[in-house]
């Protein structure tokens, strides 16, 4: 079997996979880690 690039479902860590984070000031930022995708690319 071969990794397909792409069907990685890994979460990203730095945001539980959300993709964002929940700011206590109210709404939300963008992390900066999976670019919002909330998949692991380069962290
Ligand atoms: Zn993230």
């Amino acid at each position: 079997m071969k990794k397909t690039p792409g069907n990685n479902t890994k979460l990203c860590g730095y945001c539980s996979g959300q993709g964002y984070f929940q700011l206590r000031l109210g709404g939300s930022e963008t992390c900066p880690c999976c670019g919002g995708s909330g998949k692991v690319i380069t962290c």
